[in-house]
């Protein structure tokens, strides 16, 4: 395995048997090593200091199903602690094929507003890197440019990217990569990585694996079971089987399911129902594209060996594609949050993220503190759509706008404004859903639906149904969650395994065996958890180190005292719960 580091300040690159110490790591576990081994805590992160990682994961690029994730991590300039953010892409495949343990990308150059691209090839046996100067693609829509880029490197090369967002130096960028279809649509989105990169004067990433050896495997007959046990449960269970409830109506299926259950953060988090609600739903979306298109029209596949296919596209009145992909967070962020019931609106907004390079969730969020503030009023499609313009252009507005929520309430003087550690609060109303709210306070990432996903059993049914409105036992279940979640996201695969292999225990055996057959490992169950363990120590430990104490892990003060309609609750979970969570790890 190899180790590439970049140092963008004279464009100098080393590229490095991978030590012996990092064998087992990969994906989170990798960037979260690196990040905390190797990045002052108290940097700044758009800094010379900071340090932008990638890494596959641990299966990421043999045929184990569900597995092309890639792991990104650095200091985050929204939380300004430890960010690993992960997307779905044949990049992540290309990557594992590659053998490139991580890429590590160092300093910044002396001159301001300049990009390059990295072209990363296999010649004599190793990954052969190449530097190009990349200033004429500045401030250009992600769609054109990757479309040059393919003409430029040929149809077979992955991309990762980052747009005017991440220029601007906006605390809510993502870092993109291509999709199946070559759309710039697939985002490590959360925590301002964009920006990151682009601090680094680094506009591309280009993998092209032509003639790489692809992922050495230890025991591949070992590997062979794990990954047949993991196709099984994946195909089996309603979830993530084929024309099942994912592959049907995307993650956009749980608009109608929270709003039932009360959990659909409504106007900027005022309420836990939507009336528009079925209007922009996962099955509105698929009614929506059958009535436009004469047919039904079941998801894709983000990224190759995906059997679930969760990920839709959204078509005009005349047929032709508007955007991909309304993922449930966007479709909520940029809808429900808003006030807003209109796909084509929602669609609108969704594309320009996409073009701009601006993470959808961050962005729902901030317009909704700016409807509090009475910038725009809330169900304003039009004036939502001109925001995201302003970002997208760089207006004195939109700066402000593209620093993310927290700014915005601060530049506005609202309360109300739903963050952890600096990060917007996802879909999920942890007043209505008691255990994702305990996630959202004590994860490492800010407020992060991923980092430990409880709706899984609260709102799902998964691993047995618990109520969502009690906050018994929810802070061992986050607990558990996160240090499972942290193994899955170093595995390499796609975090809606979980659905299946919670479920059906050879699907999560299946997990392990894989794991065990490429790396030549012997880990158990428990060992699963051990390693989740560690990387969350990682984590925590730099996040103190950079000045965010264990008693940041609360949520803001309103969700403790405003009662949240339909239910009436408050998050009552108190801070000896909180703490509880990382007490003993
Ligand atoms: S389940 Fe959905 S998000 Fe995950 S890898 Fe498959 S298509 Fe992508």
């Amino acid at each position: 395995m190899w180790l590439i580091r970049i140092n963008m300040k004279d464009r100098t690159y080393k590229v490095e048997e991978s030590p012996k110490a990092y064998h087992t790591l990969a994906g989170r576990a990798m960037t979260s090593t690196l990040v905390s081994e190797e990045v002052p805590p108290t940097c700044h992160a758009l800094g010379p200091n900071n340090k932008l990682v990638f890494a596959a994961g641990m299966v990421t690029g043999t045929s184990s199903p569900t597995s092309a994730r890639i792991s990104v991590g650095g200091k985050s300039p929204l939380t300004g602690g430890i960010k690993e953010a992960n997307a779905g892409t044949s990049w992540a495949r290309d990557f594992g094929i590659m053998r490139i343990k991580a890429l590590v990308i160092e300093d910044q150059p002396a001159e301001k507003d300049q990009f390059w691209g990295v072209r990363l090839t296999w010649k004599d046996d190793k990954p052969h890197v190449e530097l190009f100067e990349a200033n004429d693609y500045k401030q250009q829509p992600l769609p054109g440019i990757f479309k040059e880029m393919y003409e430029k490197y040929g149809e077979n090369v992955s991309i990762c990217s980052v747009g005017p967002a991440g220029e601007y130096g906006y605390a809510n960028s993502g870092i993109v990569f291509n999709d199946m279809h070559q759309r710039p649509s697939r985002y490590a989105g959360r925590g301002g990585l964009g920006a990151v990169m682009a601090s680094k004067g680094l506009k591309f990433v280009i993998l092209d694996k032509a003639g790489a050896p692809g992922v050495e495997i230890a025991d591949k007959s070992l590997f062979d079971e794990g990954r047949k046990k993991m196709i099984d449960a994946l195909r089996e269970h309603a979830i993530t089987k084929p024309k099942g409830g994912l592959n049907s109506y995307g993650t956009a299926v749980l608009i109608n399911i929270l709003n039932e259950a009360g959990g659909l953060p409504t106007r900027n988090f005022t309420s836990g129902r939507f009336e528009g609600a079925p209007r922009i739903a996962g099955e509105a979306i698929f009614e929506g594209n059958k009535k436009r298109l004469g047919k039904e029209l079941y998801n894709h596949a983000c990224s190759p060996g995906c059997i679930i296919q969760c990920s839709n596209t959204w078509h005009k009145e005349d047929g032709t594609e508007h955007t991909s992909c309304i993922e449930y967070e966007s479709d909520w962020s940029l809808g429900a949050n808003l006030g807003i019931d209109d796909l084509d609106v929602i669609a609108e907004m969704n594309e320009l993220c996409n073009n701009y390079g601006l993470d959808t969730i961050e962005t729902g969020t901030t317009l909704g503190v700016a409807m509090q503030a009475g910038v725009i009023p809330f169900g304003d499609g039009q004036g939502a759509i001109n925001l995201v313009h302003e970002m997208g252009k760089g207006t004195p507005l939109g700066r402000i706008l593209g620093a993310g929520t927290e700014t915005t309430g601060k530049a506005y003087g609202v309360s109300h404004v739903p963050v952890v550690k600096g990060q917007s609060l996802p879909a999920y109303e942890p007043r209505a859903v008691k255990g994702i709210g305990i996630t959202y306070a004590t994860t490492t990432m800010g407020a992060d639906h991923t980092a430990g996903y409880t709706i899984a059993p609260e709102i799902l049914g998964v691993m047995g149904k618990q109520d969502p409105l009690s906050p018994e036992g929810k802070a061992a279940l986050s607990r558990a969650f996160q240090s499972t979640t942290a193994f899955i996201d170093a595995s390499g695969h796609c975090l809606f395994i979980a659905f299946a292999i919670l479920d059906i225990a050879s699907g999560y055996q299946g997990m392990i065996d894989e794991a065990n057959g490429v790396l030549g490992t012997q880990w158990t169950a428990d060992d699963v958890i051990k390693y989740g363990n560690e990387v969350l120590k990682k984590e925590r430990a730099f996040n103190e180190a950079a000045g965010i104490s264990p008693k940041a892990d609360r949520l803001p003060e309103f969700f403790y005292t405003e009662p949240l309609p339909p239910h009436n609750q408050v998050f009552d979970v108190s801070d000896e719960t909180l703490e509880s969570v990382f007490g003993e790890m």
